[in-house]
């Protein structure tokens, strides 16, 4: 609720630009689909918090969350979909690969941060640069992910950042895609917050909000 006003803006900022057009003319009769992409898995633990709490468990935790959210909300213009809802291990190029075959709306990776500095702190999302109608997208709904996010868990917003992760390169030609970084499991506050279950349900609620959001432009 409390980032609503910048959604609003958001879309503002997409109509302007003229880039929700399309998106929304095509969207009239169907779902906005987001596949969702908890990090890790299986053999890959990701990162590890100061008291052992893993990446690849947290990340679910906030995935399973949300669809659990979508339950409630079966009339809903979103429709989530995920890579995993268990604790296996996928390659990169098969958690791409879903995304062009199930010709979703938007790819969202989700993953816990970590530095061996343990000042580093907040939230950033990563997206793959590309002068493309969907690498402008993915800017876009990298920028309110970020903002929204830290606004509503408190948390710092360490803001937007390219990368040429295989996931979003993969992916920066077809469909619009994002790759969230929650919080720093190094940090000795954030790091204990977020293996807590209200904070993966705050969470996992912040995320369905603003996907929601995203599911009306
Ligand atoms: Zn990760």
């Amino acid at each position: 609720m409390k980032a609503i006003n910048q959604y609003l803006n958001l879309a503002v900022f997409l109509s302007v630009l003229g880039l929700c057009n399309g998106y929304s003319q095509q969207l009239i009769d169907q779902k906005f689909v987001v596949l969702l992409d908890p990090g890790h898995g299986g053999s890959d633990s990701g990162a590890c918090s100061l008291t052992g709490t893993m990446e690849k468990d947290i990340v679910l935790q906030v995935v399973n969350q949300m669809l659990n959210i979508q339950r409630d909300y079966p009339s809903s213009s979103l429709e989530l979909l995920t890579t995993r809802q268990e604790d296996t291990l996928l390659k990169l190029g098969v958690r791409s690969q879903m995304a062009i075959d199930q010709n979703v709306d938007f790819f969202m990776s989700i993953h816990c941060n970590y530095a061996a500095s343990k000042n580093a702190q907040g939230i950033e999302v990563f997206t793959y640069w590309s002068p493309s109608k969907v690498g402008k997208i993915s800017i876009l709904y990298a920028f309110g992910l970020v903002q929204g996010m830290s606004r509503h868990l408190d948390w710092p917003s360490r803001g937007v950042k390219f990368a040429n992760f295989k996931v979003l390169r993969d992916l920066d030609k077809t469909v619009p895609s994002v790759l969230v970084e929650l919080g720093f499991l190094s940090h000795p506050e954030e790091g204990i917050l977020l293996a807590k279950p209200e904070t993966i349900r705050d969470i996992a609620q912040g995320l369905y909000y603003m996907l929601n959001q995203y599911s009306k432009l």
